[in-house]
This record gives C-alpha cells, sequence and structure tokens, in this order.
C-alpha cells in the first residue's frame, strides 16, 4: 500500500496514513495500529440577529467571502455546548449579547467538510461594534440585502422568514 501525504499521520503512533476499503468506502488507515482514521464533520454556527424590523450582518475581513456580507459565524470547539458557541461567536465578531430563540436549519453539502448549524437570535439593543475577523457590522431590511458572502445565505434567509410569524419582516 503506497502512503498517501495527503492523508497525513496517525495521531497515535505517528505512521504516514494510506487509503483503504473501511466500513463501506475508501478511509485512512494506519497499518502499525491497524484501523481506520475517521474524519468527522466539523461543526460551525452561524446567527441570524433580529434588532427591530432588520438584521445583523458582517461585512468579512477575511477570506473566503472577503469584502461581502454573512451572517457572525465560527467554529464550535469540541465539547462546547452549540448555543454558547453561537452566543460567543457573535460576541466575539460584533461585540453583542444575545438571546438564541431557534434553531434556523442544519446545512451540509457533498464533500463537503464543514455542516453549518443556524441560529436565530435577538438582541435588546443594537450597541454592537467591529469585532475579530470583521471589516463593518450593519442592520439590514431582509428585502434589501447587500451582497452575501456564501452560496447558502440566501437559502438560509428564506429559511428563517418562513420560520417567523407571517412576513413580519417584510414590508408591505
Ligand atoms: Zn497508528
Amino acid at each position: 500500500m503506497i502512503a498517501n501525504p495527503e492523508l497525513g499521520f496517525c495521531r497515535t503512533c505517528g505512521r504516514q496514513l494510506v487509503a483503504r476499503e473501511s466500513y463501506g468506502r475508501q478511509r485512512p488507515f494506519c497499518e502499525v495500529c491497524q484501523r481506520p482514521v475517521f474524519d468527522d464533520p466539523k461543526l460551525a454556527v452561524a446567527v441570524i440577529i433580529r434588532i427591530g424590523e432588520r438584521i445583523l450582518l458582517q461585512q468579512r475581513a477575511i477570506e473566503p467571502g472577503l469584502g461581502r456580507w454573512s451572517f457572525p459565524s465560527g467554529f464550535v470547539d469540541r465539547g462546547e455546548v452549540v448555543e454558547a458557541a453561537a452566543v460567543r461567536e457573535v460576541m466575539e465578531e460584533v461585540r453583542l449579547p444575545v438571546r438564541i430563540q431557534r434553531l434556523v436549519g442544519l446545512y451540509s453539502r457533498p464533500g463537503h467538510p464543514v455542516v453549518l448549524a443556524v441560529y436565530a437570535a435577538e438582541a435588546d439593543h443594537d450597541a454592537f461594534s467591529v469585532g475579530d475577523e470583521v471589516a463593518a457590522v450593519d442592520l439590514f431590511e431582509v428585502d434589501d440585502l447587500p451582497p452575501l458572502a456564501f452560496e447558502h445565505d440566501a437559502s438560509i434567509i428564506q429559511d428563517y422568514l418562513a420560520g417567523l410569524p407571517r412576513d413580519e419582516l417584510l414590508r408591505p
């Protein structure tokens, strides 16, 4: 079996991993430990924050999506309560305390390592400011949004609106 550098190394013994059929698909495998190494998905959170009749978006200061707008988001640490991670990421990126209200949805794609959990949240005031990895923060009407950073952002907004009392954020 030829070692594939892209597969990395065994965390137990340090041997370079090989690709081997295991549990129904090709997986990284350690020939010393005689077991597969599972590439688990990575969990991220994003938060749609409603303040009054508008939602908060941030302009990204880093790639991917540099210069475009999206929801505060970030990775969940292992062992961290997911909702707590959502509150933490909002605090780091826009310096605003929020209350998580509901799960909007889980978003994943074939072949993509990240699973995104999107929450709806509310804040009592708009005393946000620009935090880590953010170029700007602003409030927007849901039917007049700036260029969004990610392919799935528009469908996330649709799912968010579908879970609100009827057209509550849309102007007549
Ligand atoms: Zn090993």
